[in-house]
């Protein structure tokens, strides 16, 4: 007797192939039979006349590190389709990390990834100091997706250096003894080492993230500790200042594969991208394997000037960096540190968050009613019918609603010819959701279903079945997750099935559910009418089941 029967649904199974109209069985977590029409007995039967099923969809750029001591449902992923999550890009992990370094791992955490210091601290739950030991501790705990975990360069540092982890370059002895944990870490069961050298990355008080520090030499010693045992995916968020030629070389000397992010298509800088994607390209000609994460989704982010995640990146807004309550406010209104920001807006840069668009820039709400009328208006917009410069609109309207003022800002990729090209690119990956981050600046977590409903079916800008591609098989060969991203008789029954018609993400929307009380924003599939990890249902055309079982496997063996 099966599990589990889908019938009569169009499959599409994850290797880029011309779909076809089936059934599938699953049994005990694994699909058993797969075939026109399968003769059998099942406990659950789901006829899926006019639905796809697919392989369920790989994150392979998420922050769950955190949360998902708090929650193992690593909302809102699985009800979006996601089955499995990569965990610890850019090198922001919390292990390992002593007792002594964990108010600091936190803080940089609120400041790097967005995240509520008090939600850190009321959440996180620290029964593990090493990597192996937080690993044991999320397999104790379960999880609702599968996961596998990155060890991270920041975590690394800050454990060897202490606190000069952010402040200067590492001594060879330092460097051995990282390589060495870099070692332990990948035979406890990493998937890879993560780091990050993006100006982008700051910490607390606006002092870089470890990484951020380290010397090309110490980055090499890293990935080559990595690849000496015959496995692990590099991955960076790289900054301006870091050529692919240097990633190349990683590849080529620790024989691993490396994936660069954040690879956004950035108005002010059209070039760029194509650049490093070109770059490449190259190196996989010379039998690399690079792989660049792009996005499907345009880079917006929700913000209020109290902690304005967009310009914190700016050199000039550094007297802001660490300032609260009514310092803050008074570095705000001064007249000097505001010609800086201009200052600095003005002049071009190779990579940049924010670039002074402030036609792109909306008021979402305001906390004084007689602003009401404000609200949906760019700040271009309400600058102009002032006769004011803009920044000094924005700043002056927060000031005068105690920095309560909500504003989003459309960052980056939002020029869609561009990321159609990015996304079709034979050596781009289709990543870089961040969930489990940014939490009250957006929500791209639904990132494949995205792909799926807009740029399939709304744009045809891809076909279906290599979208489904794209976001099953090519992540689990890369990172050599055996038996996952296809749908193929003895693999693993991570399933997605949905309406090629329908399926989309909704609009973000706030809840208050973190530790505390503390808000996020959230989004609900749509077009989803089943998720199953390992054979059981998580998810339905509800959402997330209240009696989701936490069926994920802690994948810890690679193959190489
Ligand atoms: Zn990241």
């Amino acid at each position: 007797m099966d599990d589990l029967l889908i019938r009569r649904a169009t499959l599409l199974d994850g290797s880029g192939g011309e779909p076809v109209v089936g059934d599938l069985a699953v049994r005990d977590g694994r699909i058993r039979a797969i075939g026109p029409s399968l003769a059998v007995d099942a406990t659950e039967v789901v006829d899926a006349g006019g639905l796809a099923l697919m392989p369920g969809i790989i994150d392979s750029h998420t922050h769950f590190d955190a949360q998902i001591t708090w929650d193992p449902y690593v909302r809102p992923s699985p009800a979006l389709g996601v089955t499995t999550a990569v965990i610890g890009n850019c090198g922001f992990t919390i292990a390992p990390c002593r007792p002594a370094d964990r108010e600091l791992t936190m803080r940089n955490l609120t400041q790097v990834e967005g995240m509520s210091l008090d939600v850190l601290r009321q959440g996180i739950r620290w029964n593990f100091e090493t990597f192996a030991e937080y690993l044991a501790q999320l397999r104790a705990g379960g999880s609702a997706v599968n996961l596998a975990a990155y060890i991270g360069h920041s975590s690394l540092r800050t454990w060897v250096m202490g606190a000069d982890a952010a402040r200067r370059e590492a001594t060879a002895d330092e460097v051995a003894q990282m390589a060495s944990m870099v070692r332990d870490a990948m035979a406890a069961g990493a998937v890879g080492l993560a780091s990050s050298t993006s100006p982008a990355h700051n910490g607390e008080g606006g002092v870089p993230m470890p990484s951020r520090l380290a010397a090309d030499a110490e980055h090499l010693a890293l990935v080559e500790a990595m690849g000496a045992a015959g496995g692990g995916v590099y991955m960076v968020t790289k900054g301006g200042q870091m050529p692919v030629s240097l990633l190349e070389e990683m590849s080529a000397r620790s024989g691993r594969p490396v994936m660069i992010a954040a690879l956004l298509h950035n108005p002010m800088n059209p070039g760029a991208v194509f650049k490093d994607l070109d770059a490449i390209s190259a190196a996989n000609a010379r039998g690399r394997r690079l792989l660049g994460q792009v996005s499907c989704c345009p880079l917006t982010m929700d913000f209020t000037l109290a902690s304005p995640y967009p310009v914190e990146g700016l050199a000039s807004w550094k007297p802001a960096l660490g300032a609260q309550g009514a310092a803050l406010r008074a570095v705000l209104a001064d007249p000097g540190f505001r010609d800086a920001v201009r200052a600095e807006l003005a002049a071009p840069a190779v990579f940049r968050l924010f670039n002074g668009e402030w036609d792109k820039v909306h008021v979402v709400e305001v906390a004084d009613a007689r602003h009401r009328a404000l609200e949906q208006r760019s700040i271009a917009d309400i600058a102009a019918e002032k006769g004011g410069d803009p920044l000094d609109a924005m700043l002056d309207l927060a000031l005068a609603e105690d920095l309560a003022t909500t504003f989003v800002a459309q960052l980056l990729n939002s020029d869609e010819e561009a990321v159609a090209t990015m996304l079709n690119h034979p050596h781009s990956i289709v990543s870089l959701s961040d969930a489990g981050a940014h939490l009250t600046f957006f929500t791209d977590a639904g990132f494949g279903l995205h792909l799926l409903g807009h740029w399939v079916r709304e744009r045809g800008a891809m076909a279906l079945p290599e979208a489904v591609r794209r976001l099953t098989r090519q992540s689990a060969e890369l990172f050599g997750m055996t038996g996952r991203g296809l749908l193929r008789e003895g693999g693993a029954a991570d399933l997605l099935l949905f309406d090629p018609a329908t399926v989309g993400r909704g609009p973000k929307r706030r809840v208050f559910d973190l530790p505390g009380g503390a808000p996020r924003l959230t989004t609900d599939a749509i077009g989803v009418h089943g998720v199953w990890v390992n054979g059981a249902l998580v998810a339905d055309g509800r959402g997330l089941r209240g009696d989701a079982p936490l069926a994920g496997e802690l994948m810890t063996r690679f193959a190489g």
